[in-house]
């Protein structure tokens, strides 16, 4: 049976990795000449900066994306951050500014800086919400749990968490999917970095593929998806109509929509038209039309001096203008950077409405870096900002909406189909092991 995949990203070629060890013949089409999406090195000045992600793959070495590595039989390794964060607090907590001191904690030392009432009150949401007692559902985190504490610290930390690991702010998650992701995070462990970059997991998907038979064609883009009679038949790659009994999208929910063919009807028209038809389609259509992106901006810079204290690779920055966090990669793989050099990859949430003033955010974010480390020597090497079509999540954590189409065997996978409580690249696989569920059911 013959599947194509539509995009190289992490989600695609988990995916067509899967499908080609179950015997499926599989086409990737990807219409940059550059295969991994956003999950791929680019090298610029003897450093492995990326298209996206920072080489950091959240749960670590016993996360999903690193136990379906291992089922496919991939070759990497992931260091593991210890402690898992440090967490950067002013030294004087009256006193917001890092420039008048300030003194980097381990994230579990965080306890120790708040009162006794609201330590207590954290023990016993998170025994309330481990043994089932609390299940709050679609509030933002922030509301809900600024019912029971209120504490500026804790609203930051909050904050620079979900800016850094989702691009979001605390309350632009519910608190289910906040509470999901705690959840995974005792589940699964803390990040690790991966050794050599995204590029060593994409490079042996690529190989995986090519070893079931499967084949990639870079510099082909998909532009149509020919839907007949309620299925997908096929679709139109590099100008060339390909057969298919299985179409997995790996670009999206509503970028797949948007190129459906629906027995000769294009487009926006071809989707309309059925959604007025049959309230499946209408459902389906309301769901996109609420599904947003989230944004985000990177800055890279390396330094002579190491940042991080040795093993530990994550930092947070609760106090910043808008630098959420950053890995100090090199920390985990020194010949990320070339030798003597610490490559460091910032993150910062970028609000949607702030994007028409992306200069003032970048400045914004510069002037963090300058003011987290002012008496190093440091050199930028990138800005990258992430939105629209490369953003940093298709849709904002706790809003994807699973793999499945109005048509049966068109499939989404990747980011936009994250599985619950999935962090980025980890709530790809769980999407992904749930959609092979899916099609092998
Ligand atoms: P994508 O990477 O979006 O790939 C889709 C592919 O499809 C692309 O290659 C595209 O060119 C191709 N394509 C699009 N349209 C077509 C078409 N019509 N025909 C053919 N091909 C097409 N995650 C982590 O876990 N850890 C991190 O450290 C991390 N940091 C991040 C930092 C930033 C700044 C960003 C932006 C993201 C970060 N992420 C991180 C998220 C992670 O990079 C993404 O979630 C993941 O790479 C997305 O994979 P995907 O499968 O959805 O596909």
């Amino acid at each position: 049976k013959k599947a194509i995949v539509i995009g190289s990203g992490l989600g695609g070629l988990l995916t067509a990795a899967q499908l080609g060890k179950d015997g499926w013949s599989v086409d990737v089409y990807e219409r940059l000449s550059l295969i991994g999406g956003r999950f791929a090195n680019i090298e610029y000045d003897g450093c492995q900066l990326s298209t996206g992600a920072l080489h950091m793959v959240p749960h670590g070495v016993k996360g999903p994306l690193a136990t379906m590595l291992r089922e496919l039989g991939a070759d990497f390794e992931i260091v593991q951050s210890d402690p898992m964060a440090i967490v950067r607090m002013p030294k004087n907590p009256e006193d917001a500014d890092y420039k008048n001191g300030y003194e980097d904690i381990s994230y579990l030392d965080f306890k120790k800086h708040l009162t006794s009432k609201n330590k207590l009150m954290m023990v016993l949401l998170t025994f309330g919400f481990k043994i089932g007692l609390i299940r709050p559902k679609k509030t933002g985190f922030k509301t809900w749990y600024s019912e029971y504490i209120q504490d500026d610290r804790i609203d930051r930390c909050a904050d620079s968490f979900a800016g850094w690991a989702l691009s979001t702010t605390a309350d632009e998650v519910t608190t289910r999917e906040m509470f999901e992701i705690f959840h995974n995070v005792y589940r699964y462990g803390g990040p690790g970095i991966l050794v050599g970059g995204c590029q060593t997991v994409i490079d042996e998907l690529v190989r995986i593929v090519s070893l079931y038979g499967g084949k990639i064609c870079t510099e082909t883009e998909v532009t149509k998806i020919i839907v007949k009679d309620g299925k997908a038949a096929g679709v139109i790659a590099g100008g060339k109509e390909m057969a298919a009994d299985l179409v997995i999208s790996d670009i999206g929910h509503k970028e797949a929509w948007e190129i459906c063919e629906i027995d000769g009807v294009e487009g926006e028209s071809a989707s309309h038209v059925l959604a007025l038809s049959s309230p499946v389609f209408k459902e389906y259509e309301d769901k996109l039309a609420e599904m947003k992106p989230s944004a985000g901006l990177k800055i890279c810079f390396v330094s002579d001096e190491q940042i991080l204290p040795d093993g530990c690779s994550l930092m947070l920055t609760p106090y910043t203008r808008r630098i959420n966090g950053l890995n100090e990669v090199t920390n985990a793989d020194s010949g990320l950077a070339p030798p003597g050099k610490h490559l460091v990859m910032c993150h910062q949430r970028t609000a949607l409405d702030r994007l028409s003033a992306i200069d003032e955010e970048i400045e914004l974010g510069l002037e963090d870096v300058r003011d987290l480390f002012p008496d190093r020597n440091i050199d930028i090497l990138m800005v990258q900002v992430h939105h629209g079509r490369w953003p940093v999540n298709r849709a904002f954590s706790g809003t994807d909406f699973g793999n499945k189409t109005p048509i049966s065997n068109l499939i989404v996978v990747g980011d936009g189909a994250k599985g619950e409580g999935g962090i980025e690249i980890e709530g790809i696989t769980l999407g992904v092991r749930d959609a092979l569920k899916i099609i092998r059911s």
